[in-house]
């Protein structure tokens, strides 16, 4: 029985669990590509793939068994979430234990994650190992995997865009001038929490006027005011999956400029969500959002890549940017954010998490992009 002190997990241990779908899914890959073993050391993936949720620890996956190193802390979290594979407490360091039962064991082959292990610790485990195990960079395979939800991290991703759109929704009618920008990211984060979320999903944003134009502005103390632009860029995080939107709305009434350059970001956002499909390449993805904005003359204002994927983490593969090759699949989930930024006037930006379904896509992040205008 799960305890109530830990985060819910989605599994029973029976014969076929989502975690032990995805180790299947991982190990057909390794088959293909030649990846004998993998060590896991970037947590979403090691989540991702046994359903442990602890800050620490190292999982191998081998072609037939499975083994997750964690230290006392997490001995008992780990036996009771992990799923498919063998849990060793190690009081003397994970990376210890794991290099010294690769050596016992006469593994003398495996692929590591280079963006995630540090060269201190490649080194430590290469000294524990011996010279007979040969460490290679990997592929990325378990990102790879990712990009194709199950049912589950689609239900997820769908509440916690669900939390993001209703918090949005219901502070919109509040917004007005004199509010300070730090306050409404925190009442933002509050609302979340109040609506069962684990948090906010990365540092929400809420940039007015000038600030606007900074596409990753942090909240200051800077007050709202009439006749400005503010972006909102906000996602919770539920059940360990984030989603990801943007609104932005204008403080009174909205010159004609302002009218021109909301509707143009809106198309090219529409278009863009309406070009996605099972099996769209996420490169033509971008050129759509980024044609709409040309034919306007904005383009050289849209200084950043479409959208990512999301799910276990705010930014995950695929990329949604220019000469991308990576074709959309039936349960990717990805964001479309165009948005124009214009030093020292402001920005606009619209973003939705989008699921590529079968039938075509689907915004999980379902709040009103007409209400923009607060007067
Ligand atoms: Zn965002
Ligand atoms: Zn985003």
């Amino acid at each position: 029985m799960a305890s109530p002190l830990l985060p819910p997990v989605m599994h029973s241990k029976e014969s076929s669990t989502p975690f032990r779908a995805r180790q299947a899914r991982l190990r057909a890959l390794m088959e293909t590509r030649r990846v004998p073993a993998v060590l896991v050391t970037h947590l979403p993936n090691i989540r991702y793939l046994t359903g442990f949720t602890g800050s620490a620890g190292i999982l191998w996956m081998g072609p037939r068994v499975g083994n997750l190193w964690v230290d006392p802390r997490y001995t008992l979290q780990a036996r009771e979430q992990s799923d498919g594979v063998e849990v060793f407490e190690e009081k003397g360091g994970i990376l210890k234990g794991a290099a010294t039962w690769l050596k016992k064991n006469g593994v003398n082959a495996a692929s590591f994650e280079a963006s995630n292990l540090t060269y201190a610790q490649f080194q430590h485990l290469h000294n524990e190992a011996g010279d007979s195990l040969q460490l290679t960079p990997g592929e990325g395979l378990i990102e790879e995997l990712r990009i194709v939800k199950d049912r589950g991290e689609i239900e997820a991703i769908r509440k916690a865009g669900k939390v993001t759109a209703e918090v949005f929704s219901d502070l919109l009618p509040q917004i007005r001038p004199g509010l300070i920008e730090q306050d409404l990211a925190a009442e933002i984060e509050f609302r979340m929490r109040k609506k069962g979320a684990e948090g906010a999903a990365f540092e929400t944003i809420v940039a007015s006027g000038p600030r606007s134009a900074y596409p990753h502005a942090r909240p200051s103390a800077k007050a709202l005011q009439e006749c400005e632009l503010v972006i909102f860029d906000l996602g919770a995080i539920l059940n360990g999956y984030a989603a990801d939107m943007t609104r932005t709305v204008f403080l009174g009434e909205p010159t004609r400029r302002v009218r021109s350059l909301y509707s143009a970001v809106l198309k090219s956002q529409e278009g863009a969500i309406r070009s996605i499909h099972d099996s769209t390449p996420t490169g033509e993805i971008d050129s759509v959002a980024r044609r709409i904005l040309a034919k306007q003359r904005l383009g050289k204002y849209f200084t950043h890549s479409t959208g990512h994927g999301v799910g276990l983490e705010i930014h995950e593969k695929p990329r949604l940017g220019k000469g991308e090759t990576t074709c959309l699949k039936s349960g990717s989930v990805v964001t479309v954010e165009p948005g124009i930024y214009m030093e020292g006037f402001g920005g606009l930006r619209i973003e939705d998490t989008v699921l590529v379904g079968s039938e075509g896509p689907e915004i999980l992040t379902p709040a009103s992009k007409e209400h923009w205008v607060i007067s």
